[in-house]
């Protein structure tokens, strides 16, 4: 009897074990790039202060915090041509996240 109680507690141990490399799985395959990078439309550099200042203005965002309202379906947002990148935008300067937001959202129409 106490043998097979050891034997269970070795059992469970080495289950044990299994399950946290299993854990671990989804992890590692991130780090080998299966894992999609998400886009970051935040880079200010090269924009004067003003652009800077009118981004802050409009509180533009990467991401959006209204699951109906981005910039992808904003009136005023200008696709790249290059898939997986930032856009533009004819109210704010520099790039701009299909995902992203900003006080400025209008709909797009059509
Ligand atoms: Fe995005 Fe705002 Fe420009 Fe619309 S106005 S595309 S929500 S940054």
């Amino acid at each position: 009897m106490t043998d097979a109680v050891r034997l269970n507690r070795r059992e469970l141990l080495r289950l044990g074990a299994g399950a946290a490399g299993l854990a671990l799985l989804p992890g590692a395959l991130g780090a080998c790039g299966s894992k999609k990078k998400a886009l970051s439309c935040v880079d200010t550099q090269g924009l004067s202060e003003a652009d800077i200042q009118g981004r802050k203005a409009l509180k533009y965002v990467d991401k959006s915090a209204k699951a109906d309202q981005n910039c992808a379906n904003c009136g005023l947002y200008q696709a790249s041509q290059k898939p997986d990148s930032c856009g533009g935008c004819t109210i704010l300067k520099g790039p701009i996240n299909p995902a992203g937001y900003c006080a400025g959202w209008s709909k797009k129409v059509g």
